[in-house]
C-alpha cells in the first residue's frame, strides 16, 4: 500500500473505500500525510448497523460459550502483541505521542482482551435466595449492536476497552474513531477478523462525529453507546439515549486537581506532578491540571518544579528520549493559546513556558512547551474549563478546609492526586475529594482490574474491572417453579 492508495475501512466484515469524502490522517510533528482514506457516509452507517445486526442475529457468536469467546479474545490480545511495535509505530504518525507511549497504549490493549477474555470465562451469573417453591435467578443477555465512539488521544487503548468487553458479552460492535485518528481502529478490525471473530461482527466508521457519531447514536438497532471524549458531546448523547431509553457510559473531560501537602516528599510530588500534567502533553481527560500546593511550601516547591519542567525533552515522537511530543493539530495548539492569553488576561503570569517552539521540526508540527501559570483564582476561567493541553495552573492554599472547598469547585470530578507522608490525613482527605478516582503518592497508574469513570460532568457510568462485560449486557431473573401443588390462588387441586 502507497501513500497516494485510498485505505479501505471495514463496514460489517466487508473492507471497501468509504463513500464519504477522501481525507488524510497527518503526522502531528510534520503536518505530513501518512494515510490516505474516504470517511463513511449515512449509508455506509446504515450498512454498518444493519450487518453488525445480521452477524449478531445470525453469527451464533451470542450463543457461544463463554470460554469459546474467551478463545477468540485471547488470540487477539496475542496478535496484537505479535504486532505491537508495527501498531506503535503507526499511531506514533497517527496522533504524534511518543512511541514510549504508543508502545504502552498497544500493550494495554492486548491486557485489555487478555483480562475480559479471562473475565469473560470466569464470569458468574447467580441463584438468588428464594422466598417460596421457586428457583430464582439472575443471568445476563448480550444486547445486539453496540457503538463505541471514542477520541483522538488514546487510540487502540480506548478502543479495545469498549470492543473487548463488548464482545466478551456476545454484542457487535460498531467503532466510530475520531475523525483523525482513524488508522489504530482499522487495524484492530482486521486483527479481531484475523483471530476469528465472525464477520461483520465489527465495523470502523472514520468520520465527523457530528454526522456518523449522530447517526449511529440514534440508530433503532443501536443498543448501547459507549462513548469517550469532550462533556458537550457527552451530553448530546445522553439526551438522544435518553429519548431511546438506550444505556450509554460517558467517559468525558475532566480539571482533576493534584495536591502538594506540606508533609510530602518532595522528590514523589515533582515527579508526579510533572508526569500528571506534563505527559501525553497534557492531551488526557485526567491530566493532573490544577495545581494545589500549601503555602508554606509554595515557593520552593514551584522552583523545583518549574526547574524540572524546563528540562522535559519536547521534540520528535520518533526518539525514544523524547517525553512530549506536538499536539494533535494546529487548531487545537491554537485553542490551547487562546487559554494561556485567556489566563494571563484574567490576571496570571507565566512561570514557565507560553510561547511557541521554533526552530527545525517545532516550525512544522504542532508542539507547545511546558507551560506554568500562576496568580490565578480557582474560579477564574483557566482553573475551571479544560485545556487539554501542557498547562498547569498553580495555587497556594492555606487550609485543609479552603483546599477541599475549591478542589471540588469544579463541573468536573474525574480524578485527583494527593500527595502527603501521612497515610491517615491523605486518606481522610481522599475520602472527601469528589472524584472517580484519587491517586495518592502516585498519579495517573491504572489497571484494567479497578473501575474508571467520573462524577458530575466528567461522565456516567465506568469502564474496566471484571464487572465491566455487564455493562454491555443486559440483566434478566428467571424463576423456576418448583412446588408440587398448582400456584394456590385458583384453587385448582393436583390431579383434578
Ligand atoms: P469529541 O467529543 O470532540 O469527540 C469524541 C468522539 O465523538 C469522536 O469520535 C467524534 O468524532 C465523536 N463525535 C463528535 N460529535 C459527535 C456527535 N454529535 N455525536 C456522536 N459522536 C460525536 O472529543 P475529542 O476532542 O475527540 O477528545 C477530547 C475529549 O475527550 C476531552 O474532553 C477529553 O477529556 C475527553 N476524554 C475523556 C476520557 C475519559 O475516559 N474520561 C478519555 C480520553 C478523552
Amino acid at each position: 500500500m502507497t501513500l497516494e492508495q485510498t485505505l479501505p475501512i471495514c463496514i460489517a466484515g466487508t473492507w471497501r473505500l468509504g463513500a464519504g469524502e477522501r481525507y488524510a490522517s497527518c503526522y502531528p510533528a510534520t503536518g505530513e500525510p501518512v494515510a490516505w482514506l474516504n470517511a463513511a457516509s449515512l449509508d455506509d452507517v446504515e450498512a454498518a448497523v444493519q450487518g453488525a445486526h445480521h452477524a449478531f442475529v445470525h453469527s451464533g457468536w451470542a450463543q457461544r460459550k463463554p470460554h469459546e469467546r474467551a478463545a477468540v479474545l485471547y488470540r487477539i490480545a496475542e496478535l496484537i502483541r505479535q504486532r505491537a511495535e508495527e501498531l506503535a509505530q503507526l499511531q506514533r504518525q497517527d496522533n504524534g505521542k511518543p512511541i514510549n507511549e504508543t508502545r504502552a497504549l498497544v500493550a494495554s490493549a492486548a491486557g485489555t482482551f487478555q483480562f475480559f477474555a479471562a473475565a469473560c470465562e470466569t464470569l458468574e451469573e447467580t441463584i438468588t435466595p428464594s422466598r417460596g417453591d421457586f428457583l430464582s435467578m439472575s443471568v445476563y443477555e448480550p444486547m445486539g449492536v453496540v457503538a463505541a465512539i471514542t477520541p483522538w488521544n488514546s487510540p487502540i487503548a480506548s478502543e479495545a476497552q469498549k470492543v473487548a468487553p463488548a464482545l466478551a458479552g456476545g454484542n457487535a460492535v460498531v467503532i466510530k474513531p475520531a475523525e483523525i485518528t482513524p488508522l489504530l481502529a482499522l487495524q484492530l478490525a482486521q486483527i479481531c477478523e484475523d483471530a476469528g471473530l465472525p464477520k461483520g461482527l465489527i465495523s470502523v466508521l472514520p468520520g465527523k462525529g457530528s454526522l456518523l457519531g449522530d447517526a449511529l447514536t440514534r440508530h433503532p438497532l443501536v443498543k448501547r453507546v459507549s462513548f469517550t471524549g469532550g462533556t458537550r458531546t457527552g451530553k448530546h448523547i445522553a439526551h438522544i439515549a435518553a429519548d431511546k431509553m438506550m444505556p450509554v457510559s460517558l467517559e468525558l473531560g475532566g480539571k482533576s486537581p493534584t495536591i502538594v501537602l506540606d508533609d510530602a516528599d518532595l522528590d514523589h510530588a515533582v515527579a508526579g506532578v510533572l508526569y500528571g500534567i506534563f505527559s501525553s502533553s497534557g492531551e488526557a481527560c485526567i491530566a493532573g491540571s490544577r495545581l494545589f500546593v500549601a503555602r508554606a511550601l509554595y515557593e520552593p516547591f514551584m522552583t523545583r518544579l518549574s526547574a524540572a519542567a524546563a528540562q522535559l525533552r519536547v521534540g520528535d515522537p520518533a526518539d525514544e528520549r523524547t517525553q512530549m511530543g506536538p499536539l494533535i493539530s494546529a487548531a487545537h495548539r491554537e485553542s490551547v493559546e487562546r487559554y494561556v492569553a485567556l489566563g494571563l488576561a484574567e490576571g496570571g503570569h507565566l512561570r514557565l513556558g507560553g510561547e511557541r517552539l521554533s526552530g527545525g521540526m517545532f516550525d512544522q508540527g504542532y508542539f507547545y512547551p511546558p507551560t506554568i501559570l500562576e496568580g490565578l483564582g480557582n474560579h477564574q476561567q483557566v482553573c475551571q474549563e479544560e485545556i487539554f493541553g501542557p498547562v498547569l495552573v498553580a495555587l497556594p492554599f492555606d487550609s485543609e478546609e479552603q483546599l477541599i472547598e475549591q478542589a471540588n469547585d469544579s463541573l468536573y470530578a474525574l480524578a485527583a492526586g494527593i500527595w502527603s507522608r501521612d497515610y491517615k490525613r491523605a486518606w481522610a482527605l481522599g475520602r472527601k475529594l469528589q472524584a472517580g478516582t484519587v491517586w495518592i503518592n502516585t498519579y495517573k497508574q491504572f489497571s484494567i482490574s479497578t473501575p474508571f469513570g467520573g462524577w458530575r460532568d466528567s461522565g456516567l457510568g465506568r469502564e474496566k474491572g471484571r464487572l465491566g462485560i455487564l455493562q454491555y449486557m443486559e440483566q434478566k431473573s428467571l424463576y423456576w417453579g418448583m412446588n408440587q401443588q398448582p400456584l394456590a390462588w385458583a384453587g385448582v387441586e393436583a390431579g383434578q
